[in-house]
């Protein structure tokens, strides 16, 4: 996943402040790390990144001192290169034309190609990232002016980024033809942001302007604001299904579209194709499955009911590096309540399964508190497939749908009384997308068509 937020203003102002809170609005996007980048009044370019979240990584009351016409700021949870404070972004670096600074969303899937084609006539690179591709091509463009450099070196690229540059004088914006990533443009009086998602933009009062459009690169300098177009080599689009599923924020509108409205329709539809007439009530999985569980409840005619208290203070169970951190997390962050769950059979709501730690533990909590049935409802399709553009899935073998040979060996390893995904189509429907316009991949494993891994001439 990972978030970012811009912002560049006609004056030297203090932005840095915004950027704080910018991504603080984003921190479900990544926990991992978080930085920022900016432009100060003398020109130079400086940063600041730490490990951890955004008020652990960064010092809000030093930044809200800052002037600055143009800043970054990333937060970020690692699909490619490891949890390290070298890997934290933005990455900022000073090349023959001057200073660059990138935060990125998204994975590139032709980085690895591209980096040992670099590293073969000399570059070294300073990170694993695959973010670090970006600025070695625009090196080796050092003719060229930085925004035509950087377009070149997105014309290279295959997979997802949806990116915030910084230069001397201006911030771009891009997002990738296929558009997988969010990002959206926003206002306040003189200045302009750049954000994952618009909730981002709704904290700093900055009117939402539009998204920005999938192969779009919008500069935003002195002469105010500019759309470009990465030359065309997307056959369609790839909007990403699961950000509607899980990662995005219910408050955000993604492509037009209020991600907690979809999310509601999503449990609606669940509910008229797999109904469930013997339960008493419908729960969730707090947070992951509350929205799908109040739409489930709404089309059904069932109460719905919390069963389950999420310790507010833990964060996402998933983001955790190791298997056994995972495992000891569910129990940390949910408690049960015997009052509510004893003796009754019930529907429980969850937005997904991938591994399927998290439903057995959440099972294995409702038998010991007394239900008589559990009738396990999923609000997205079943994740059988990796993901390559930038949310980190396991591979097929550690992916509890794909593990398994059938969903009725799957029902009885979690030992649910029943067991039931939203089709295919009910996703899409819930989206309200053409299907040829997202990608469904990590359900279907249709992935992206893809040629050029990485060889190139310069
Ligand atoms: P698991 O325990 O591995 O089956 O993970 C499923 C839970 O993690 C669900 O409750 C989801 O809300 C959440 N989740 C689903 N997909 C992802 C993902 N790719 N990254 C992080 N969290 C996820
Ligand atoms: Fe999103 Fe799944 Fe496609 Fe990845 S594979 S971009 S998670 S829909």
């Amino acid at each position: 996943m990972c978030g970012v937020f811009g912002a560049f203003a006609q004056k030297d102002k203090l932005l840095l402040e915004d950027i704080y809170l910018g991504l603080f609005a984003l921190q479900h996007r990544g926990q991992e790390a978080a930085g920022v980048a900016w432009i100060g009044p003398d020109g130079m370019l400086q940063s600041f990144k730490g490990m951890g979240l955004v008020h652990e990584a960064l010092d809000q009351k030093r930044l809200s001192q800052i002037a600055a016409r143009g800043a970054i700021g990333h937060v970020r949870y690692s699909t490619s290169g490891a949890s390290i404070i070298t890997n934290a972004q933005p990455l900022a670096a000073n090349y023959a034309k001057g200073p660059v600074a990138i935060s990125h969303n998204g994975n590139i899937t032709n980085a690895e190609g591209i980096r040992l084609n670099l590293e073969n006539r000399g570059a070294i690179f300073q990170s694993t990232t695959d973010t670090e591709v970006i600025i070695h091509l625009m090196a080796h463009q050092s003719h060229k002016a930085p925004l035509d450099a950087l377009i070149d070196a997105l014309e290279r690229l295959n997979g997802a980024y949806s990116l915030a540059v910084l230069f001397k004088d201006a911030l771009v914006a891009a997002r990738d033809p296929w558009g997988f990533r969010p990002l959206v443009l926003g206002r306040r009086d003189d200045t302009y942001y750049v954000a994952s998602e618009s909730c981002a933009l709704d904290l700093i009062r900055a009117e939402v302007i539009r998204n920005i459009e999938p192969g779009e690169v919008v500069v935003i300098n002195d002469g105010g604001l500019s759309s470009l177009r990465i030359p065309l080599k997307a056959k369609r689009h790839y909007f990403c299904s699961f950000e509607y599923v899980y990662f995005a924020r219910p408050d955000s509108i993604i492509d037009g579209r209020c991600v907690y409205i979809v999310r509601k329709e999503m449990g609606r539809r669940l509910a008229a194709a797999s109904p469930c007439s013997r339960a008493q009530l419908v729960t969730d999985m707090p947070d992951s499955g509350t929205i799908a569980a109040t739409g489930y409840a709404d089309a059904s005619g069932l109460p719905y009911e919390r069963t389950i208290v999420r310790n507010r203070y833990v964060g996402r169970t998933f983001i955790q590096p190791t298997q056994k951190v995972r495992e000891l997390g569910v129990q940390i962050k949910l408690n049960p309540m015997r009052e509510v769950i004893d003796g009754k059979p019930l529907v429980v709501v969850d937005d997904s399964i991938v591994r399927g730690t998290t439903v057995a533990k959440v099972v294995s909590m409702m038998r010991k508190c007394g239900a008589r049935e559990i009738h396990m409802r999923i609000s997205s399709p079943p994740v059988r497939f990796p993901c390559y553009y930038g949310i980190d899935t396991p591979t097929r073998q550690e992916l509890a749908a794909a593990r398994f040979a059938s969903l009725e060996d799957l029902k009885s390893s979690i030992e649910v009384d029943s067991l039931a995904y939203l089709k295919e189509s009910d996703l899409v429907a819930a989206i309200g997308m053409p299907r040829d316009e997202l990608c469904l991949a990590c359900f279907n494993g249709e992935y992206l068509e893809e040629g050029n891994e990485g060889g190139f001439e310069l």
